[in-house]
């Protein structure tokens, strides 16, 4: 037996109870009106015959509302809605998805899974729109430390050359021993930085980052901001500091953010090589998810699965055109 021989990779009634048990721990809600009381399963109703299936297929997970008289089923009002690929399929592409550190191409979906490359590449996106974080809470609070740093990435559409200017910027904040959030932004000034480092940075944080025009002014916000002075060929420096009794030890870097970073990086030139700008997002949310719920924070591959069915609710897409 292996993760890969669980019952709701394979069989669709299975895959229908995994996600309903996950989507509705409280029993079936109607898609329609929300009522949870007389909900009926609808069982042995199958599709209009066809010439691939004359029998018709059965429609697994179908409820019908005693409130409204509407049918509905999990799917409806997640990333599934609209999609024809079988609902085990689906927890496949999740699974690869939540389990590989980099991230899985396009083209890799589409091998293993036997599915379109069009197909595998909706998927994907889909699947990394379900693992887009909804918690904007701010980070850094009760003595927590933040960095926050910017990279380049990728080529700005309709440029050309290898200046900064013609590369996408990627602000991102890291809480140390916790979560990451990503944001693609125009430049690397104080009016794109500082609205998203006050919006979702704790006053109350450490703040780690480099000296940046940008994070000059950045004191009169956040009063223990600290800047690594790269430039100096500085990588990091400790202050001590004495409350009293109390004896602290800061780490004056932003090494944490610099190896999220590298993480990103790899993944994005091994596996998506071809990356549109507004797409770039998604990737962004992909790679936050996975680090915000990362093994040395207790998560593993399963509970990283179940929080990207989780957040599947709520998210559906509806662009139809391709990378
Ligand atoms: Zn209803």
């Amino acid at each position: 037996m292996s993760v890969l021989s669980r019952p709701y990779f394979h069989d669709e009634a299975a895959a229908f109870q995994h996600v309903e048990e996950i989507l509705w721990p409280q029993g079936p809600v109607c898609h329609h009106c929300g009522a949870m009381d007389r909900i009926y399963k609808l069982k042995g109703v199958r599709t209009k015959p066809s010439k691939k299936s004359p029998e018709g297929i059965e429609r697994h997970g179908l409820y019908k509302c005693g409130e409204c008289r509407k049918q509905f089923t999990v799917r409806m009002g997640t990333i599934f809605e609209e999609s024809h690929l079988p609902l085990h399929k689906w927890l496949q592409a999740i699974h690869l998805i939540c389990s590989s550190k980099k991230g899985i191409s396009a083209n890799q979906l589409h091998r293993v899974l036997e599915v379109t490359l069009k197909t595998a590449w909706f998927l994907g996106h889909r699947i990394r729109e379900a693992m887009r974080s909804d918690d904007f809470s701010p980070m850094g609070g009760n003595g927590g430390t933040v960095e926050s740093d910017e990279t380049y990435f990728g080529k700005l559409a309709g440029t050309t050359g290898r200046g900064m200017g013609n590369k996408n910027v990627v602000l991102t904040l890291v809480e140390r021993g916790g979560k990451a959030r990503s944001f693609h932004i125009a430049s690397t000034t104080m009016k794109a930085v500082l609205p998203i480092v006050n919006k979702y940075i704790a006053k109350e944080a450490w703040l780690m980052t480099d000296e940046g025009m940008h994070y000059r002014h950045i004191g009169k916000h956040f009063p223990k901001h600290r800047a690594v002075n790269h430039s100096a060929d500085e990588y990091g420096r400790w202050e001590y500091s004495r409350d009293g009794e109390k004896f602290t030890a800061i780490n004056v870097s932003t090494n944490t953010v610099e190896g999220y970073y590298s993480i990103f990086k790899r993944g994005m030139k091994g596996v998506y090589q071809h990356c549109a700008e507004h797409h770039l997002h998604r990737y962004l949310a992909e790679f936050d998810f996975r680090y915000s719920n990362r093994v040395a924070l207790g998560v593993d591959d399963g509970v990283r699965a179940f929080l990207a069915l989780k957040g599947a609710k709520g998210k559906r897409l509806t662009y139809r055109q391709p990378c």
